[in-house]
């Protein structure tokens, strides 16, 4: 029988001008960014805690704690390489990740390639078995207002 399973995951960040924006390991050309103690990246924080659900290993912030200076700025994508290598620890392998972004500005799509490309490089998986959807929220609420953006991850692992 294959050992197959599912995790789910979702995060939150506000937007404020003069800060870099990063979605999903790529950095976005935008006046605005996430504030956060990491770099704020939305996308790979949902995909961690997808992958950490999926393997019965916590949250996000449990593994890497939020008042820790070690993660201070740090590159999510060595946070995402860390929950990889745990995922590997527990015999398990990533086997699909489907993403949706919600964000008003500015419009990603162009970049989605690229995301893809970057986030197949951590996860040690084809780009193809990689889905990123990028959506305005139609100007309502705080993505509308474009105070903040919101990330929803789904993925598999597979023993
Ligand atoms: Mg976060």
């Amino acid at each position: 029988m294959i050992d197959f399973r599912i995790g789910f995951g979702y995060d939150s960040h506000r937007l404020e001008v003069d800060i870099p924006l990063v979605i999903g390991g790529v950095t976005i050309p935008h006046d605005k960014g996430c504030v956060a103690h990491s770099d704020g990246d939305a996308l790979i924080h949902a995909l961690c805690d997808a992958l950490l659900g999926a393997a019965g290993l916590e949250d996000i912030g449990t593994h890497f704690p939020d008042n820790d200076p070690t993660f201070h700025k740090i590159n999510s994508k060595l946070l995402l390489f860390q929950v990889v290598k745990l995922i590997h620890q527990k015999k398990y392998r990533v086997h699909q990740v489907d993403a949706t972004l919600l964000i008003e500005k500015p419009k990603l799509q162009p970049f989605v390639h690229h995301i893809r490309q970057t986030l197949a490089e951590v996860l040690e998986i084809d780009k193809n078995a990689i889905a990123v959807k990028v959506k305005t929220n139609e100007k309502m609420g705080f993505v509308g207002r474009e105070e903040g953006v919101v990330a929803y991850v789904v993925a598999t692992i597979v023993k």
